[in-house]
């Protein structure tokens, strides 16, 4: 992922204290690289040595000297492992081999680790067949490879890729706590506005009416928004990059402030309430800014390990922190998005989830199906005169047998409540319906009488 420059910069500045403190040391770890260069190359090998013996084609099952190159968690901190598999029995005709295991054993701080309790000395012949020439590195006596073949393994215990990866994990525990931390500050922040908004939108009396409607718009508008996670299926529900998130979020602000839902006076409480919610969203900004950050900075540190060693240091690492839950952090954008939403929804009701499915229009007065259907009782008339008993939606048929009972007065009441306006226009038009006549050519009744005939 790659940030503007200019938007990197903005967001930098304004990162809360501590934050940099707790970030991917980028340069650091980049001194330990260069010294873990330099003590690999004091062993004689050098990024093409280590590519050499550490490829593996066929024709290197066949040498006599290779490297395996893995990582292992051991608590939370990621150790590296370098083991050196020589086959004795064709180090006399590789000479890249012989001298490479004479170099690697005249060291005398690695190779000293071995996989299993026996061990023996081996004795590496100089050119010119010096038989004293001896090494006192001790190898384990391990796998063979093929049954005839012996192969011995030998771990290089080096500082600098230990320091690294000790390094590197303890700042993303950092990192991670302090996401931790962010996340639950910014979750209460959420979850205490949501709160307040609830208690000024709640259609007590029509005195609320009007903070009701346009909250209602405001939500409905930061849901079109889709600020951190596109909903869209074609996307698969995927992140949004926080350059891409601060374009969203700059979008619903702008809607807000053209649809003019909010009151007149920017001291209202409703407008209070409304720039605490665009800063929270900032800040989640920030935070998701602050973790694809640290996911660059690990990539890139790990992309030029790599490069620098030859080593496969950064497939392995993802793989071996992938099943850490303390190192990899789930999504914060998400699950405070996906909470929030569905907060949202349940303190101010959006109309598409009343909709009657037939005109489009609020389902009021609200009639149950036998197959759970909900329609609007106006529609639901025209059915029935139409002598229309397949519901349609699921084709049960449910619409003849359905009666004033089929009303369903909680749904009613609520809607009542949350859907005033809507409401009212509902009945103008039913009244208008009523000189003018809907297309079906159907004579269609008022409520007051839907109710006698049903
Ligand atoms: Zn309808
Ligand atoms: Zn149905």
């Amino acid at each position: 992922m790659k940030f503007g420059h200019n938007f990197q910069r903005a967001l930098e500045n304004e990162m809360p204290p501590g934050w940099s403190e707790a970030a991917i040391q980028y340069k650091a770890l980049k001194k330990c690289i260069k010294r873990f260069v330099y003590e690999l190359s004091s062993l004689g090998l050098s990024a093409e040595t280590i590519r050499r013996l550490i490829s593996s084609s066929d024709e290197n099952q066949q040498r006599a000297i290779t490297m395996t190159y893995s990582l292992a968690k051991e608590g939370h901190v990621v150790v590296p492992k370098i083991v050196v598999n020589v086959n004795f029995e064709k180090l006399k005709d590789d000479e890249f081999a012989a001298s490479m295991v004479k170099q690697l054993s005249a060291s005398s701080n690695i190779a000293n680790s071995f996989h299993t309790p026996t061990s023996r000395t081996f004795h590496i012949n100089e050119k010119g067949g010096n038989d004293n020439h001896c090494s006192n590195i001790k190898v384990g006596q391990i796998n063979t490879y093929t049954d005839d073949s012996e192969v011995q393994q030998m771990e290089l215990l080096l500082n600098f890729d230990h320091e690294f990866f000790e390094k590197l994990t303890t700042e993303l525990q950092n990192v991670e706590h302090l996401q931790q931390q962010q996340r639950e500050i910014l979750h209460s922040a959420f979850e205490n506005l949501t709160h307040d908004i609830s208690l000024t939108a709640s259609p007590v009396s029509k005195k609320h009416y009007n903070s009701l409607y346009c909250w209602r718009t405001i939500f409905r508008l930061y849901m079109d928004a889709d600020i951190f996670m596109s909903s869209k299926e074609a996307d698969g529900n995927r992140e949004r990059s926080p350059e891409l998130a601060q374009r969203h979020l700059s979008w619903f602000d702008q809607q807000v402030r053209k649809a003019h839902c909010l009151p007149s006076s920017t001291k209202h409480h409703d407008w209070v309430f409304y720039n605490q919610f665009v800063e929270l969203n900032r800040n989640l900004l920030k935070m998701t800014f602050f973790q694809s950050m640290n996911k660059l900075a690990v990539t890139k540190i790990l992309k030029k390990f790599d490069k620098r060693t030859s080593l496969t240091a950064q497939p392995l690492f993802f793989k071996v922190i992938d099943s850490d839950p303390l190192l990899v952090a789930d999504n914060v954008a998400k699950a405070i998005c996906f909470n929030l939403n569905s907060k949202l929804f349940s303190v101010i009701p959006q109309l598409q989830d009343f909709e009657c499915a037939i005109c489009s229009n609020i389902a009021y007065k609200p009639v149950r199906l036998g197959c759970s259907h909900v329609f609007c009782l106006h529609c639901l008339i025209i059915l029935q005169r139409q002598k229309v008993n397949l519901c349609p939606l699921c084709r049960a048929e449910e619409v003849l047998k359905a009666d004033s009972r089929n009303i369903d007065q909680a749904l009613l009441n609520f809607m009542k409540t949350f859907f005033p306006r809507e409401i009212k226009q509902k009945r103008v038009e039913n009244e208008e319906d009523l000189f003018t006549g809907p297309s079906t050519s159907v004579r269609v009744i008022s409520d007051k009488n839907a109710c006698i005939i049903m």
